[in-house]
């Protein structure tokens, strides 16, 4: 119980906006921030997850192309009207492509609220997982993503170039490293969600023990980058990243060691330190050490 309170932060929030919004509009503020990056790239932000009634969802990039608006996530169900209304604000041109970094309610809310011809692109793991998910059955499942990738996809080209990248597990099964290359701006999804403990969905493949890794390839591979737009928080930096993984490596070792010298997940995360981490918390590294107890024991 305590430990799918930990990891069920972000989910509770969404479980429960999704189903009041299932029968009434709930009667939260309909408000996002916006964040302008480029004159053709914009945030729409993300709240502090927990708060139910604030809580909108990840944040979301919108980037306006020669052929039409591209979202990168869509935000929790019941914010659509909130999205379109904040686009509408910055562009005329339609909704033509939607990008989900993963399978998270949070990120894919709105799907089917953009309409059934906006082509919805994304890892071949995340369309599997988001198979399993009550919101794409029956007549929803024509919101499922149609385009689907392995490793690396490019969609348009030269300013309106968008390229996708697959590293492997961490958050889930099936995370996409989103690109603008002329803009050198990275969208990592919840691969970089928050400073402090990764959250690693083992229902969907997650992993805390690959997570990482999965990060040093990315931080290997994606150079040509200034900002990073991270899943739940502020603007990044590269450095940002860089940061982040060491601390996800750092937490894999340390829970690794504990588990080997016996001790529980609870006196781990009482004893686990942030402290050489500026600005990091630990209100979900116990979530994080024990999914590494959990992968470890099989
Ligand atoms: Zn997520």
């Amino acid at each position: 119980m305590k430990r799918s309170l930990l990891l069920g932060g972000i989910f509770a929030a969404g479980a429960l906006t999704m189903t009041v919004a299932g029968s009434q509009t709930p009667a939260a503020p309909r408000a996002i921030d916006m964040q302008k990056l480029k004159d053709n790239l914009y945030v729409l932000t993300s709240s502090t997850p927990g708060n139910a009634a604030t809580f909108s969802g990840g944040n979301v990039a919108i980037f306006i192309t020669d052929g039409g608006v591209t979202l990168v996530d869509t935000k929790l169900a019941g914010w659509g009207q909130a999205v379109l209304d904040k686009i509408k604000t910055v562009t005329n041109k339609p909704v033509t492509t939607i990008i989900n970094t993963h399978t998270h309610g949070d990120h894919t809310g709105n799907n089917g609220f953009f309409g059934a011809s906006v082509e919805i692109i994304a890892h071949e793991n995340t369309k599997t997982n988001m198979e399993k998910m009550d919101a794409f059955k029956g007549d929803n499942a024509k919101f499922l993503p149609k385009k689907t990738y392995k490793d690396k996809m490019t969609v348009g080209s030269g300013k309106d170039r968008i390229d996708l990248y697959y590293f492997g597990a961490g958050h889930t099964s099936g995370d996409t490293f989103v690109v603008f290359p002329a803009l050198r701006i990275l969208h990592t999804g919840d691969m970089f969600a928050w400073k402090d403990g990764p959250l690693c969905d083992r229902n969907n493949g997650g992993s805390c023990v690959a997570f990482p890794q999965t990060l040093s390839k990315v931080i290997a591979s994606i150079k040509e980058v200034d900002t990073v737009i991270p899943g739940h928080s502020p603007m990044q930096k590269p450095q940002d990243l860089q940061e982040y993984q060491r601390f996800t490596a750092y937490l894999l070792a340390y829970a690794e060691e504990a588990m080997k010298s016996g001790k529980s997940v609870d006196a781990a995360t009482a004893a686990f330190s942030v402290d050489r981490y500026v600005g990091y918390k630990k209100e979900r590294v116990k979530g994080a050490i024990q999914a590494v107890y959990d992968e470890l024991k099989k």
